[in-house]
């Protein structure tokens, strides 16, 4: 790599963060952009591939679904893919029963053997949850205000355990605000009004946004930012940096580390058409041990009908599918980050780390990874969006 080539900027990371900064600076403030990323291929987590035997698309770091209610973020990304009209539906065992999620009449009534109008759920739930504090201060007070600790018991309590290996306690109530709970048996995973999956799938999304940015965008993927002494000398050379890596990995774990949690993948292609009817199934209990099986070619069921797919693998191999079981576990180092814990304890670690941050004046920290944030797709894009803002007028 030549960095001693004209670049404006320095981007670690080509997830969605360091592609939304790039393809910015690069059309509204015509700067050289130079990325690098330590993967094999641009996406950061939201990569997915298509697998050679079956044509089927599988994400590789975990399904992703794109979702956001931010009218600005849906037109945003609308440049770069289209989108399909998937709506995400996904369903739970608990005592080798199925029962529809997230909490709705259909999961209330299923549970408790009952036909229950919604205002009858409502007092119900309201006589369950009767014991919790007004405002909520862990995930469990949260829960169980929520839905009451029958329900709460059933399907969050021992999927949490298993998720985040903390005790729900010491986790924040935002985790758990993250599911919508109704009283109707509309079953949508998600309330936003925008939503839908790359209709190319992720790897023709993002790599459009490549494609726009021409030479002023040099990507140079396989190359770690701890393991590149020129990158590294950039960076310290005062070059305006955005780095989209873990913030305590940048500071050495000065102050120790950050809690996440990481995850396995286990991958099976299955000589049945369908494994199990849906594209995600939550694992409730404490058994089996992961929390969740994907199956791919649900996410896509348009792509049957498509006359490009049906030429392809895609069509002969339908009698096949892909399964991933997901299993969650304590982040190492060396591992992947996925999700941070973000118990009191890394809050304090956080601002110690933030503090450090803004004496840095030509770094700045973005993304899931560099804010130690729980941050979906599009929270990530907005994000981003916003902080182009403050540095384009900064840049200019
Ligand atoms: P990342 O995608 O993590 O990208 C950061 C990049 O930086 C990576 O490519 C990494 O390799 C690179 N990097 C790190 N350190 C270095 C280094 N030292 N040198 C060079 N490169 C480096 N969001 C949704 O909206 N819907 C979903 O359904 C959804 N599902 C998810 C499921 C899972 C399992 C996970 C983990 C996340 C999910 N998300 C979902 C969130 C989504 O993945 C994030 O919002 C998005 O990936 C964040 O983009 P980013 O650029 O901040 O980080
Ligand atoms: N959750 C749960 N049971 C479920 C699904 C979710 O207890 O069947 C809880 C769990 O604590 C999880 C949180 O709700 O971490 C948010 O779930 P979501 O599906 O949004 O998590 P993600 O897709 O980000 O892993």
């Amino acid at each position: 790599m030549n960095t001693a080539q004209n670049y404006n900027v320095l981007i670690v990371g080509a997830g969605l963060f360091g592609l939304t900064i790039a393809e910015r600076l690069i059309h509204e403030c015509n700067k050289n952009v130079l990325m690098i990323d330590k993967r094999n291929h641009i996406g950061g987590n939201c990569y997915s591939e298509f697998d050679k035997d079956t044509g089927i698309e599988c994400h590789k770091y975990g399904a992703h679904l794109f979702h956001t209610p931010l009218k600005n973020v849906w037109e945003y990304v609308n440049h770069f893919t289209s989108f399909t009209n998937y709506t995400h539906k996904v369903y739970t065992i608990h005592n080798n029963i199925v029962y529809p999620l997230p909490i709705n009449l259909g999961t209330i009534n299923q549970f408790f053997g009952a036909a229950y109008t919604p205002d009858a759920a409502k007092a119900l739930i309201k006589e369950q949850s009767a014991n919790t504090p007004a405002n909520p201060k862990n995930l469990t007070e949260q829960g169980i205000s929520l839905i009451g600790e029958p329900l709460f018991d059933a399907f969050i309590k021992n999927y949490t355990t298993k998720q985040w290996q903390t005790p729900a306690e010491k986790l924040s109530p935002d985790i758990i605000k993250r599911l919508p709970v109704r009283y109707n048996y509309d079953n949508r995973y998600f309330n936003d009004v925008y939503e839908g999956l790359p209709t190319n799938g992720y790897g023709a999304w993002f790599q459009n946004i490549v494609d726009s940015c021409g030479d002023k965008l040099s990507i140079h993927l396989e190359t770690d930012y701890f393991n590149d002494t020129e990158v590294q000398n950039l960076c310290k050379s005062g070059i305006l940096t955005i780095y989209t890596g873990p913030i305590d990995q940048f500071y050495a774990y000065q102050f120790g580390e950050l809690k996440w949690r990481s995850l396995n993948f286990e991958k099976e292609i299955l000589n049945v058409d369908d494994f199990q009817g849906c594209p995600v199934m939550n694992y409730a209990d404490l058994q089996p041990e992961y929390t969740r099986i994907h199956e791919f070619k649900h996410f896509h069921p348009e792509r049957k009908d498509n006359p490009e797919y049906k030429k392809s693998a895609y069509a002969e191999n339908s009698n096949k599918t892909i399964i991933v079981r997901e299993y969650s576990k304590t982040w190492h180092r060396g591992e992947e980050p996925y999700y941070p814990v973000n118990t009191a304890e890394d809050q304090k670690r956080l601002a110690q780390y933030q503090a450090l941050a803004a004496t840095d004046k030509n770094v700045i920290f973005g993304g899931r990874l560099g804010e130690y944030a729980y941050y979906d797709m599009d929270k990530t894009i907005a994000a981003a969006l916003a902080k182009f803002q403050e540095i384009k007028s900064k840049i200019q």
